[in-house]
């Protein structure tokens, strides 16, 4: 079920979804996912997901699709570089 107020701040979600980039982590492993529909809050911009969207994205985590080519991404810890 879709909530149609926002969490976070209670304002009204925009009822049409924007693409976003979301990062997620599973053991250890980091996914940028791009382009993923999300309603995003126009009084603190937090982001609402379907929970189809939120299963879609942990399925493929669990097993990325068959030929998916993973992108090299630098992962710094801040004290290496301050
Ligand atoms: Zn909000």
């Amino acid at each position: 079920m879709t909530k149609d107020f926002c969490e976070y701040c209670g304002a009204d979600l925009p009822s049409s979804t924007k693409p976003v980039t979301v990062h997620r982590q599973r053991r250890g492993r980091h996914f940028i996912f791009e382009r993923v529909p999300a309603r995003v809050c126009r009084g603190c911009g937090e982001r609402s997901f379907a929970a189809p969207v939120v299963r879609a994205m942990d399925r493929w985590m669990k097993k990325p699709k068959a030929g998916f080519e993973p992108t090299p991404v630098p992962v710094v810890e801040w004290r290496a570089c301050a």
